[in-house]
């Protein structure tokens, strides 16, 4: 019988980097925009076979998702909705689980140097979209735990599942439907890219749209009209106002920490036909981040009480509409074992203390502290190169991202 710390060295010992990077090339060969994920679920169906793991692969019923209560709303056209769970039977008690979404965002409309799909490896970086964000680190997760098998360590472990899942960009039904299918764990660590901070703490987002009315007048006597991209001037200095409002009374210690904590963007306008003609309808469009533990309800409220307030002038009220992906928060504590068990496995895997951190961006974190299951985020460096043309990663990255998995699959069970 090995001691629990050999039993960590092997799995260490077991793990095959260079399959692992060839794999993650692989998968970056396969897009996967937003929509439309299901080549790329059997590409990994077949890996995690072939690592040894219970490879399931299954369709979930999206009539039924978007039916239920904790639908998160959905962005992109969609016919179908896979699912992957690749799992490892642990002798130990316990079942954990290991997330990561497998949709990417599109290549975006500059050249890249590699181009989206290649899956290139350069001087030791692996070129793609989804390299950071983060079918890579999917299949770093896919590697950490097969190692754990492959080492013969199996029973030291309790039963691990690794969850493959679409939609996360646009909102997150993949991990809806994969816990609604199976949500029967005691912790779970999503595999997004941190720069190996511990995330224990994710700001909501929430998307809208508005429209701004006017009245239109030949712009010879302008002042007979009433022009909708004067009043929205008002609305753009009210949400800034806001912005600040809200990023001035922050109270949670990890957040607080952040430049920013919830920005609010608007990112699209449109407004007016013609330059003679006073405009008499303008659409905005923006993200507004909600805070940590605040109800998203409170905060659409908040937002269209400023709107609202900022046209006072008589003329008819802007529409708002909260359109796409709504992004609760998500928080489990810094203090709370899983946390400590995984930072004390990525401090271990670096060679240096991690911290617990803050983030402003929402992911798939939500769904599972919304059924009382602690979770934290832990992955590559990169997030700014997450959307961006060029998005690559350094393959001793993803080969930490899969010993930390390896690590704390031993540990939990360690830990009971
Ligand atoms: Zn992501």
């Amino acid at each position: 019988v090995t001691a629990p710390v050999d039993a960590e060295a092997a799995a260490l010992a077991a793990l095959d980097a260079d399959a692992l990077a060839h794999d993650a090339a692989a998968v970056l060969r396969v897009p996967s925009i937003t929509g439309d994920e299901r080549a790329v679920l059997e590409l990994l169906a077949e890996s995690a076979a072939r690592l040894g793991l219970d490879a399931d692969l299954h369709r979930h019923d999206l009539d039924a998702l978007r039916r239920h209560p904790a639908h998160p709303g959905e962005e992109v056209e969609r016919t179908e909705l896979w699912g992957l769970t690749a799992t490892l039977r642990g002798g130990a008690p316990g079942r954990i689980c290991v997330n990561g979404h497998i949709d990417v965002v599109g290549p975006g409309s500059e050249p890249w140097t590699h181009g989206p799909w290649s899956g290139v490896i350069e001087d030791g970086v692996l070129h793609g979209r989804g390299a950071v964000d983060m079918k890579a680190a999917v299949v770093a997760a896919l590697h950490g735990v097969a190692a754990v098998q492959a080492a013969g360590e199996a029973d030291r472990a309790p039963t691990v599942v690794v969850q493959a899942v679409a939609s996360e960009e646009d909102g997150g039904v993949g991990t809806v439907a994969e816990l609604e299918r199976d949500g029967a764990f005691d912790a779970a660590l999503i595999v997004e890219p941190t720069g190996f901070a511990v995330v224990c703490a994710q700001a909501g987002a929430l998307t809208f749209k508005g429209t701004v009315r006017g009245r239109s007048a030949h712009a010879a006597i302008r002042l007979e009209g009433c022009s909708a991209i004067d009043r929205y001037l008002a609305i753009h200095a009210a949400l800034a106002e806001h912005e600040r409002r809200v990023n001035a009374e922050v109270e949670h210690p990890l957040m607080r920490a952040l430049e920013l904590p919830y920005p609010l963007l608007v990112g699209r306008i449109a407004g007016g036909t013609w330059s003679s003609q006073v405009p008499d309808h303008l659409e905005f469009e923006g993200r507004l981040g909600v805070p940590v533990g605040e109800d998203p309800a409170r905060a659409r409220a908040a937002l269209e009480a400023v709107v609202a307030a900022a046209l006072d002038d008589g003329e008819p009220p802007a529409q708002i509409q909260w359109t796409g992906g709504s992004f609760a928060s998500a928080e489990t504590a810094p203090d709370h074992p899983w946390i400590e068990l995984v930072t004390q496995a990525v401090g271990d895997e670096l060679g240096r203390p991690a911290a617990p951190r803050g983030v402003p961006w929402g992911a798939d974190m939500r769904h599972f502290t919304a059924r009382g299951i602690p979770c934290t985020m832990v992955g590559t460096r990169g997030v700014e190169l997450a959307h961006a043309v060029d998005e690559r990663v350094q393959v001793s990255e993803l080969v930490s991202v899969a010993r930390i998995v390896a690590r704390v699959v031993l540990r939990a069970a360690r830990e009971g």
